[in-house]
C-alpha cells in the first residue's frame, strides 16, 4: 500500500539526508532552520542553567529567549555558544508588583520601577536609567510585567515612558498580561509582544485587530494555561490566539519552560495546542523558526527531523518534537537556505514525496 502524501510543510522545510561522516550516516528526513523557544527562564529550567541549556539543545532549540532572570545568572550565558541565549533579565514592575513576593522569583529578578512624576527634569527617569543600564549589561528585550490580579501595576505614562526608552536602544517590550484590562494597557502603550496568549481576559476583535495593525506578536504559551487540562484560561487563550492569527497576526512559539513540569527541548503539548488555536503544520513551523528578537536565525547549525514526515497535522506536534541541533555542514546545502523561499519550488510546491525524492537528495 502507498504511504499517503505528506502534508504541506511550507517553504523552509526540504528533504535532506545527512552527512556520511557524522554520527547518523546518511539518515533521511526533513530539514529546517534552526527553533527557537521564545520564552524560557533558566533560572528555573533544569537542575542548573548549563543543565538547561544542554538539554534544549538535545531537545532540538536551537536559541532561546530569556524572559525574568538576574542579570548576574544570564550574562554569563550570552556569548557560551549553543543555544544561542537572548535575555531580558529582570522583570520590571511597579512599586510592590507581582511577582515581587513569589518564591521562585530569585534575588536580582525583580526590578521595580518608581513612576514617572511628569515634572520636566533634565536627568533621566528612573524608566530611562533601568533601561540604560539593562542594554549595557547586553539585554535584547525589556520585560514588563502587568498583572492587576497579584498586585499594584506600572501607570500608563511610566509604561510609555519604558517603551520609548526601550525604543530608544532598539529593545523590543515584551508584556506580560494578567488580569481585567491588563491586554488593552500593553496593546495601547505599543508594546512589541505579548509574553502570553492572553489568558484570564477574552480580547475582543477590535482590540486584537489594533494588536495585529501594530505589527504585535503573541508568544503562545499556551501548555502552561493547563498543563494538558482544558481549563477556562487554556480555552481563553486558544480563542484568543486564534481570532489573533485568524486576524493575520504573528505567532511565536514559546513554552514559558522553568514555569512547571514540561519537556526541556520542543513540546509537542504546545505545538498541539497551536493546531487547536487553528495553526497549520506551515505555520507552526513559522512560529518555531522566526528568529525574533534577532533578524538573522542561528548560523552554523540547521534543523533536522528524522523519518518521513508525517500525512495528518494531528501527528505533525509529536514529528517536530523529534527534532535535532546538527551542523550545518551535515545536511544538503539546498536544505538549509535559511530566511528566504527556497528558489526552487517555493510556497506553492511544498516538501512532497512527489516533488523531491529523498532518495535523490544526497548530501556530498
Ligand atoms: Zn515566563
Amino acid at each position: 500500500m502507498p504511504r499517503p502524501a505528506p502534508i504541506a510543510l511550507g517553504p523552509f522545510a526540504r528533504p535532506a539526508r545527512r552527512s556520511l561522516n557524522g554520527d547518523h550516516p546518511g539518515e533521511v528526513g526533513t530539514a529546517l532552520p534552526p527553533l527557537v523557544d521564545h520564552h524560557v527562564h533558566l533560572m528555573l529550567a533544569g537542575s542548573s542553567p548549563a543543565d538547561g541549556l544542554a538539554r534544549l539543545v538535545e531537545g532540538g532549540v536551537s536559541a532561546v529567549v530569556d524572559l525574568g532572570a538576574p542579570l548576574a545568572l544570564v550574562d554569563p550565558l550570552r556569548d557560551r555558544g549553543m543555544p544561542r541565549v537572548d535575555f531580558a533579565g529582570p522583570f520590571l514592575t511597579a512599586r510592590g508588583g507581582y511577582p515581587l513576593d513569589r518564591p521562585w522569583a530569585a534575588a536580582g529578578s525583580v526590578r521595580e520601577i518608581e513612576p514617572v512624576d511628569g515634572s520636566r527634569s533634565a536627568l533621566p527617569s528612573p524608566a530611562e536609567t533601568a533601561i540604560s543600564e539593562l542594554h549595557s549589561f547586553g539585554a535584547s528585550v525589556v520585560k514588563v510585567v502587568l498583572n492587576a490580579d497579584a498586585g499594584p501595576v506600572l501607570d500608563p505614562a511610566t509604561l510609555a515612558a519604558i517603551v520609548r526608552a526601550a525604543r530608544a536602544h532598539g529593545m523590543p517590550v515584551v508584556a506580560h498580561v494578567e488580569g481585567a484590562g491588563m491586554s488593552r494597557l500593553a496593546i495601547e502603550a505599543g508594546a512589541d509582544a505579548m509574553a502570553h496568549t492572553p489568558f484570564t481576559e477574552h480580547v475582543d476583535d477590535e482590540l486584537i485587530a489594533r494588536a495585529v495593525a501594530q505589527g504585535q506578536r503573541w508568544i503562545s504559551t499556551l501548555f502552561v494555561q493547563g498543563y494538558g487540562e482544558t481549563t477556562p484560561d487554556f480555552t481563553r487563550a486558544v480563542d484568543n490566539l486564534a481570532r489573533f492569527r485568524a486576524a493575520g497576526g504573528d505567532v511565536l512559539y514559546g513554552t514559558d519552560l522553568g514555569n512547571g513540569e514540561q519537556p526541556i527541548g520542543v513540546n509537542p503539548d504546545e505545538l498541539a495546542a497551536l493546531v487547536r488555536a487553528g495553526l497549520e503544520a506551515s505555520d507552526l513551523i513559522a512560529a518555531l523558526i522566526d528568529p525574533w528578537p534577532r533578524v538573522g536565525a542561528v548560523e552554523g547549525v540547521a534543523t533536522f527531523v528524522p523519518g518521513p514526515p508525517p500525512a495528518s497535522l494531528d501527528e505533525v506536534p509529536a514529528w517536530l518534537a523529534t527534532a535535532r541541533v546538527v551542523p550545518a555542514e551535515e545536511l544538503d546545502a539546498s536544505a538549509i537556505a535559511v530566511g528566504v523561499a527556497i528558489a526552487v519550488g517555493g510556497a506553492s510546491d511544498p516538501i512532497s514525496a512527489s516533488s523531491a525524492p529523498l532518495d535523490r537528495d544526497v548530501t556530498a
